[in-house]
């Protein structure tokens, strides 16, 4: 058995619904631009180029329910609701019409995100682990176990911040479906279980202040709900 000279940390988790048990998390990726309305509200013109991954730190998940505080540096925290895949069978090159049976389940998540520090690394050709990657930045609800035949294809994906819905696209226009994401995400990593995908976000980001109450939801899968705390 392998000696550590501290105590290595619990392993991040998500929770799983109805149920006691929560799911381990191995890492976090999440795709970019993958909805057309979004991809022209942040000033792309949506092609349908090879989706593009970037990743947050498997400790950057937390529950849904949380009081997450306002991160440091930045002026400009924006919500993006999305869907999130959770990997229970791992494997590389992944074909598309099996990917379907790897996932374990489905959750609705936030991808959290520094506007004002990814603005500044896209001008500046610097990575966007510090506009993505920071504490808390993946509020995620809990784990919905489906079979291949429950996998959600169509169902509306809502955002909204103290009642007012600011987000509302549907599954149905994910440039890259779910088993496309399994698919391309195995070419350039060997997934694993415990490996969450944070599939992209419909229109209508915007900004989070201290005091907001947020709650996403995607039909069939579930909702997650959090407060912005103060700094
Ligand atoms: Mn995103």
């Amino acid at each position: 058995m392998t000696e550590f000279v501290f105590a290595p940390p619990a392993p991040a988790s998500v929770a799983v619904s109805g149920s006691g048990k929560r799911f381990p998390v191995r890492r976090v990726l999440c795709v970019g631009r993958n909805y057309a309305a979004h991809a022209r509200e942040m000033g792309n013109d949506p092609d349908r180029e090879p989706p593009f991954f970037f990743t947050k730190p498997a400790d950057s998940v937390c529950d849904s329910g949380s009081a997450i505080p306002y991160p440091p540096l930045t002026d400009n925290l924006h919500h993006e609701v999305e869907l999130v895949v959770a990997i229970g069978k791992g494997g590389s090159d992944i074909d598309s019409g099996a990917a379907l049976d790897h996932v374990w389940g489905y959750a609705t998540g936030v991808d959290l995100t520094r506007r004002d520090l990814q603005d500044q690394a896209k001008a500046n050709r610097h990575p966007w682990d510090w506009s993505k990657g920071f504490d808390h930045s993946a509020p995620c609800g809990p784990l919905v176990q489906m079979a291949h035949s429950g996998h959600p294809a169509r169902g509306f994906v809502r955002l909204s911040v103290n009642g007012e819905v600011r987000q509302d696209g549907d599954l149905g226009e994910l440039i890259w479906p779910v088993p496309d994401i399994v698919a391309f995400a195995s070419r350039s990593i060997e997934l694993k279980p415990g490996d969450l995908i944070f599939t992209g976000t419909p229109a209508g980001v915007g900004p989070l202040v201290p005091g907001d109450r947020v709650r996403g939801e995607i039909e069939h899968v579930g909702s997650v709900e959090f407060t912005i705390a103060g700094a």
